[in-house]
């Protein structure tokens, strides 16, 4: 099974932060704010690291991360984890991993 790393490469290549299952929900918008935030901070500060794995809107087929830990997806919108570079460069076989879990575990 594919490994996928849960590092400041893979996060800027990662497209769950524009993707439909989330829009909606309150949970991930405001992990997506912090996230802009401290993303900021960190590049004024000239620094580079990552939130914990739990406040992470994103990067969930990364074993760290896994299934989304907010519970206000909509799984009834479109995947759009086949635009995402990290699926394209990891060879991914699978979709949805905020609700499947991380790709170590399904592909
Ligand atoms: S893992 Fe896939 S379905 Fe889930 S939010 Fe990210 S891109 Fe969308």
């Amino acid at each position: 099974m594919p490994i996928v790393d849960y590092n400041m490469d893979n996060a800027g290549k990662c497209q769950c932060a524009k993707c439909p299952v989330q829009a909606d929900s309150a949970c991930a918008q405001e992990k997506i704010q912090k996230m802009m935030q401290m993303k900021e901070q960190m590049q004024s500060m000239d620094g580079g690291g990552m939130p914990e794995p739990r406040m992470m809107p994103g990067l969930y087929c990364a074993e760290a991360v896994g299934k989304a830990s907010c519970d206000d997806l909509d799984f009834a919108q479109g995947c759009i984890c086949d635009t995402c570079l990290v699926h394209q460069e990891h060879n991914l076989k699978s979709y949805r991993y905020c609700r499947e879990g991380s790709a170590e575990q399904n592909g």
